[in-house]
C-alpha cells in the first residue's frame, strides 16, 4: 500500500537499510525505513487519508515518523541530495536520486533499496555490490571518506561485523583504523558515541566487540587514560558473562555506567571527570566510583564470607555498584558473593517500624533503625521469617 501511495503522488517509493539486509539475511526487523523520491511530508499527510495514523513531521530533514495504533511505526524520509546541490542542476535521471541517497550511507550491506509502486514492485535496487558483500560475509564502506564523514562509523563497523559474524573488508579496516589514529573520533559529539556504544551493550555478545574495539586501538580513543589490560579485560568478561544472572533490571544506561566504572577502576580523578563531561554521566559519578573501589578493596582486604558481612560493608546497593563489584571478585570471593547478592534480591522484612512501636512501645528515633538494620541483617543470613518476632524480643 505504501507503493501505491507513492504511486498516486508520483513519487517511487522504496524500502531501504537494515530492513532490506535483513530481508536478505532471512532475519525478522521491524525498523521500517521508507525513501521516496519527493517530499516525504505530503507523502505522509496523502497516507493519513487512508489510515488513522498519527504523523510527527521532521521538518529540517524532510522526513515524516507515522505511527499506528498497535505500535507499529514507519519512517519516511525525502531521497537526500543535499551533498549534490549545485545551481541549475540537471534534471534527475531515472533512479539517480535513491542512488545518492543510499550512497551516503555507511556500509554496502545496509545501502540496498527495494522498489514498493507496484510497476516495479519487489525489484531489488543494488548499486554498490550490497547483495555480494552480505552473502561473502563482507563490512564494507561505500568511499574512502566514509569514516572521515561520520567517525560513528567506526562503532557501527563494529557493531555490525560481531552481530553477524562478518568481517570488515581489508581496505575499509584500513580506513577504519587512520579514522581512529588520526583522532577523528574526537570531533564527534559524546552524545552519539554513547548511542552507538548503547547499541553495542544491546547486542546479544557485547564483549567480542569490546575486545575488538581494544585490538583497533578504540579504547584508549573513546576513554583517554584507559588501558585495557588484562585486568580490566577479565573484569569485563566476568561482567558480561554473568549480565543474565546479575541484579537488578539492567536497563541501557546501567550497562553502559557499569562498564564506565570497570573501565574506569583505575583511572585518576581528573580522567574521570573527563568521561564524565564527554559521556554526560551523572555529577556524582565520581563519587560513586571511589566507593565503588573502596569497597572492592575492602572485600578483598576482609574476606567476608556471610552474607551480613557483605552487606554491612557495602554502602551503595545500586544495581551498577554491585554488578562493578562482582566484576572485580576473585574465584574465591564469587560464590558467598553471588549468594548475597540472591539473599539481597529475595529478602524483604515482615515487620516494620510501625509493628515495633506498636507491639513494643518503642519510640520514634535511631533506635527503631538500629533494630531493623540488625533483624535485616540475621534474615539475610538466614533466620526464617516467621521467626521475626523472637529475634526482636531477644534483642530488646
Ligand atoms: P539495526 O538492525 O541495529 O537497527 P540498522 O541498520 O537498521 O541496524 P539504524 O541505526 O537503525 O541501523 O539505521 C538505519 C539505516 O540508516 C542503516 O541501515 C543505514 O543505511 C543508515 N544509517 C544509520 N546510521 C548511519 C550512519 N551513521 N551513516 C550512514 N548511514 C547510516
Amino acid at each position: 500500500f505504501l507503493g501505491a501511495v507513492g504511486s498516486e503522488l508520483g513519487m517511487p517509493t522504496y524500502i531501504v537499510g537494515g530492513f532490506v539486509r535483513d530481508l536478505l539475511l532471512n532475519k525478522t526487523n521491524f525498523d521500517l525505513d521508507i525513501v521516496v523520491e519527493g517530499n516525504a511530508n505530503s507523502f505522509a499527510s496523502a497516507f493519513k487519508n487512508y489510515f488513522d495514523i498519527k504523523i510527527v513531521e521532521h521538518k529540517e530533514f524532510l522526513a515524516s515518523s507515522m505511527f499506528f495504533h498497535d505500535g507499529l511505526r514507519i519512517d519516511v524520509a525525502t531521497a537526500r541530495t543535499e551533498f549534490y546541490k549545485r545551481p541549475a542542476a540537471l534534471p534527475e535521471v531515472d533512479m539517480s536520486t535513491i542512488k545518492k541517497d543510499l550512497y551516503r550511507r555507511d556500509f554496502s550491506i545496509n545501502a540496498m533499496a527495494v522498489k514498493l509502486n507496484q510497476e516495479e514492485f519487489g525489484m531489488l535496487i543494488d548499486f554498490f555490490g550490497s547483495r555480494n558483500d552480505l552473502a561473502r560475509g563482507t563490512i564494507r564502506a561505500l568511499h574512502p571518506l566514509s569514516f572521515i564523514e561520520d567517525p560513528t562509523r567506526v562503532l557501527r563497523a563494529i557493531r555490525f561485523e560481531q552481530r553477524f559474524g562478518f568481517e570488515i573488508e581489508v581496505r575499509t579496516a584500513e580506513l577504519l583504523k587512520n579514522c581512529v589514529r588520526e583522532d577523528y573520533l574526537d570531533k564527534v559529539a559524546g552524545q552519539r558515541l554513547r548511542d552507538e556504544l548503547n547499541k553495542i551493550l544491546l547486542e546479544p555478545q557485547p564483549l567480542k566487540a569490546i575486545r575488538r574495539f581494544s585490538t583497533l586501538g578504540v579504547i584508549e580513543k573513546l576513554f583517554p587514560g584507559v588501558v585495557f589490560d588484562r585486568q580490566i579485560d577479565f573484569a569485563v568478561e566476568k561482567y558480561f558473562l554473568r549480565r543474565p544472572r546479575n541484579i537488578g533490571y539492567i536497563g541501557e544506561d546501567r550497562v553502559f555506567y557499569t562498564l564506565m566504572m570497570i573501565l574506569l577502576r583505575y583511572s585518576s580523578n581528573e580522567q574521570v571527570q573527563w568521561n564524565i563531561q564527554r559521556y554526560g554521566l551523572p555529577r556524582n559519578f565520581l563519587e560513586r566510583l571511589k566507593d565503588a573501589r573502596e569497597n572492592a578493596d575492602n572485600i578483598s582486604r576482609e574476606s567476608p564470607e556471610r552474607p551480613s558481612e557483605y552487606h554491612r560493608m557495602i554502602k551503595s546497593k545500586k544495581a551498577e555498584t554491585l554488578n562493578f563489584l562482582n566484576s572485580q571478585l576473585d574465584d574465591e570471593r564469587d560464590r558467598s558473593f553471588e549468594e548475597y547478592l540472591k539473599r539481597l534480591k529475595g529478602t524483604k522484612l515482615a515487620i516494620d517500624g510501625e509493628h515495633l512501636k506498636r507491639v513494643y512501645g518503642l519510640k520514634e528515633g535511631p533506635e527503631i533503625r538500629e533494630i531493623l538494620d540488625a533483624l535485616y541483617c540475621a534474615r539475610l543470613d538466614g533466620l526464617e521469617i516467621e521467626k521475626e518476632d523472637g529475634f526482636v524480643k531477644n534483642f530488646l
